[in-house]
Formats: structure tokens, sequence, C-alpha cells
């Protein structure tokens, strides 16, 4: 279902109004975590600013450990609608579990897999079912095959509205968080027809490395990108070194819209 002999123009996902997988990039930026009322507010307000189209904010958070701050779950995507809605911007957040697709359904209008569920195939299955659409990180240590077939899971329930984001794949490379996969943007468009995002932010984990991994990414033909943004990243509750301020976002979307159409 993902393959270009069933699409073979390519694939353009809809979000409401708005397209993803057509010439015009798509930009979705916010912090890491929804942490209270006045931060998503800044935040959203400055992601607009700057041009992005969605507020991305974890309410249910994927943590390594168990005593990290884990989100606000219903209360943080209640707090990320009003600050999206303010703004006109759309939201995307991440589910953890299929338990959570209700809940979030109600207030989001795009659902993530993060990367470390992408071969839970109960949650990819179920998200399939709910036909919200649905961005499907790539797997820390996944091939591309292996996250196509992971695409395949929720196209197979009737819910084609998948868009990729490549976020960066564990190498023996320390320098960075995770490696960019750039090679990962013209291969995906070769082996199949859906729409494929960039999220520098955990890719490089720093944010000195932000603005480079974005223009590396257009250029390799993404159709958009998906970047952590936080009123005050040093004092962010989670990935503090990667986020950028709205003014660096700014600055970033200045650069991008020199080198593609954005919205
Ligand atoms: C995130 O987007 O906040 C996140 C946890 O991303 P990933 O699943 O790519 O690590
Ligand atoms: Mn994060």
């Amino acid at each position: 279902l993902a393959s270009h002999e069933m699409c073979p123009d390519g694939r353009v996902v809809e979000v409401g109004d708005l397209k993803i997988g057509e010439k015009k990039l798509i930009m979705m930026a916010g912090p890491c975590a929804v942490e209270n009322e006045e931060q998503i507010m800044k935040a959203a307000l400055g992601v607009k600013a700057g041009g992005a189209q969605f507020l991305r904010g974890g309410a249910y958070k994927p943590r390594t450990s168990p005593y990290s701050f884990q989100g606000l779950e219903e209360e943080g995507l209640k707090m990320m609608r009003r600050a999206a809605d303010a703004n006109g911007l759309k939201v995307i957040s991440e589910v953890v579990a299929h338990d959570q697709i209700d809940t979030a359904g109600k207030y989001c209008d795009m659902l993530q897999i993060g990367a470390r569920n992408m071969q839970n195939f109960r949650l990819l299955r179920e998200v399939g079912r709910s036909k919200i659409p649905v961005l499907l990180k790539r797997g820390i240590s996944s091939t591309i095959e292996e996250w196509l077939d992971a695409a395949e899971y929720i196209m197979s329930e009737g819910n084609y509205n998948v868009v990729l984001c490549e976020r960066g794949i564990r190498t023996f490379e320390t320098a960075t968080r995770n490696t960019l996969d750039v090679s990962a943007v013209p291969v995906v468009k070769e082996r199949s027809s859906l729409p494929i995002i960039i999220d520098p932010s955990h890719a490089a984990g720093k944010s000195k490395y932000i603005t480079a991994l974005s223009l590396a990414g257009i250029a390799a033909g993404a159709d958009g990108l998906i970047i952590e943004v936080h009123p005050n990243p040093k004092a962010a509750m989670s990935d503090a070194a990667q986020q950028l301020t709205p003014e660096a976002y700014a600055q970033l979307m200045k650069k991008v819209g020199a080198l593609a159409q954005v919205v």
C-alpha cells in the first residue's frame, strides 16, 4: 500500500486544509513536552511567528528513565489545543499506547508514533483503525524496509494518511545524539509513495547543529521539518540541549525559505 504502484503520483496526506507531500514544505515545531499553560502558549506564539503550521509537544512522553518527567497527559493535550487554536495551528502529539488514541484524538489533528514504538504492532494497527493522520518516526535501529513495513501495518487497517519522519539512527558516532540518515530521503522517495519529513532535533541532540541538518534534509527532498522549540530551552524538562528559542527558529526558517517554498 505504501508503494508507487498504489499511488504513482506520490501520496498527499491531508490534515484539515493542509497538504503534506505537495510542493510546499510543512513545518511542525514546538517543545519536546508540554510543561504548563504559559510555556505552551509562548511556544505556540513563537512557532507561529516563525512560520510553522503545526504545534508539536509531548503529553505522553516515552522517557528512557521511569524517574524522568513523563508528561501531563490529557491536561497537557488540552493546553496544547488551546494554544494551537489561539494561533491558528494544527496539533501533533505522540501516543505511546493504544489506549491513549481515543483521548489524544479529541485534541490532536495528527498522532505521532515515536521511534521507540515503530514496531509496536498493536499500536500501529490501532492507529490504523483510528483513521487519524499519523507521523511515523523511524526506529532508532531500524532499516528503511522495516520502517516501510511498519507503515504498511497502519495502512493495512485502512488509514492511508501516513507521513514518515527520519529522526536519526544509532551509529558508532558520539558527536551527535543520533546520526541523521539523509540518504533515507531519496531511498524512501524511490521505494514508497509516502511523504517524509526530517526531525533534526532528535538526530543532532544539540541545538547548534539543527540548522545545517534542516537544510540538508530539505536539499535532499524532504517534505518538511519537525523541530523542537522552547521559550526557555535551558529550563526545559526534557531534551533541553537540542531545543531552539523562538528567535533561533525564526532565523532557521528564513534560511529554509531561501531554499524551498514554505507554506
Ligand atoms: C519526540 O518527538 O519528542 C520523541 C520522543 O522523538 P523520538 O521518538 O524520535 O525519539
Ligand atoms: Mn524530544
